[in-house]
């Protein structure tokens, strides 16, 4: 489960978090997603792109 903030600067991202993986979803490119919704710190983009990387290698879908 994707934390609800970010570690490092505390922003809440647990709000994006749906919008972003349905983006990926369909295709669009995650840094691009990140940047449309708002995420401009690296450090909170690293941690949805981590996350979603996790989920890349537990579902056989993708
Ligand atoms: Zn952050």
């Amino acid at each position: 489960m994707i934390p609800v903030r970010c570690f490092t600067c505390g922003k809440v991202i647990s709000t994006v978090y749906e919008e972003y993986i349905r983006r990926c979803e369909e295709g669009e490119e995650p840094e691009l997603a990140l940047n449309d919704l708002g995420l401009d710190r690296y450090c909170c983009r690293r941690m949805l792109l981590t996350h979603k990387e996790i989920i890349n290698d537990i579902n056989p879908y993708q």
